[in-house]
């Protein structure tokens, strides 16, 4: 630690103590989390299926796929997500959501930023919300992640890359097809920036990756649109049969 920081940190924190992102209990550290948190959330990492992130038991070594995407190929070419969906990673995601409290989108960025390969620019683009969530809510979640993960990996961001032509309903309680069918055509690329799409490699970024019905409507338009790849890096990945 510097000696500005030395200088700065006592006054910040008795401003505002950091708190645990999971459980909100005061901890030492901005953007940690408390032991007992810690050891409950479940970061993904390799070995796992080189398109979509699901774990694998072993290492079958790199570029292997799992059986879902070799049947029925993702529009994307890469997810990667910082940990299991499970019990705390959905409260700190909720906490941002509805919590008020922007600043966990800098948590998130953190635990994601590892995941960010070095293969040269791309630009980050948050999955778009509804209109009127983000006018009740004041912000979209996703759109506040991607920025904080911008400042970190000197990626550009577009925040309105991507638009909703039609407005859907909440996808929560549907199975995987009748999500599909729901977002089938819900997305598009804002027409301006169009021409500067082609070639270009595109991190999608999202909050929470469900069946992935979302973000493979927003991967179709941008392909469509002409990026050469469409990553997408997301705070917590559903893995069936996890329980954590
Ligand atoms: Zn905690
Ligand atoms: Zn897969």
């Amino acid at each position: 630690m510097g000696a500005i920081s030395l200088l700065v940190r006592p006054f910040l924190d008795f401003a505002l103590p950091p708190r645990c992102p999971g459980c909100g209990i005061i901890i030492d550290e901005p953007h940690r989390f408390c032991l007992d948190c810690w050891s409950a959330l479940h970061f993904l990492g390799e070995p796992c299926c080189a398109r979509c992130a699901l774990p694998f038991d072993y290492d079958s070594g790199p570029d292997v796929e799992c059986g879902h995407c070799l049947a029925d190929p993702p529009a994307y070419d890469r997810l990667r997500a910082a940990v299991a969906y499970g019990e705390i990673s959905r409260k700190v995601a909720l906490k941002l959501k509805y919590g008020g409290r922007p600043g966990i989108a800098e948590t998130m960025a953190r635990f994601m930023a590892r995941h960010l390969d070095s293969k040269g620019e791309a630009v980050l683009s948050p999955v778009p919300l509804h209109r009127w969530r983000i006018w009740r809510r004041g912000y979209n979640q996703s759109a506040l992640i991607a920025a904080a993960l911008a400042r970190r990996a000197g990626h550009g961001i577009l925040l309105d890359l991507i638009e909703r032509v039609k407005s859907t309903p909440p996808l929560r309680g549907m199975g995987p097809g009748e999500r599909r069918e729901v977002v089938r055509g819900a997305f598009r690329v804002t027409p301006r920036y169009k021409p500067a799409l082609k070639g270009r490699r595109v991190i999608l970024v999202d909050d929470v990756y469900t069946s992935g019905a979302t973000a493979n409507a927003c991967a179709k338009a941008l392909k469509r649109a002409g990026a050469s790849h469409v990553d997408i890096l997301c705070w917590a990945r559903v893995v069936r049969g996890s329980n954590d």
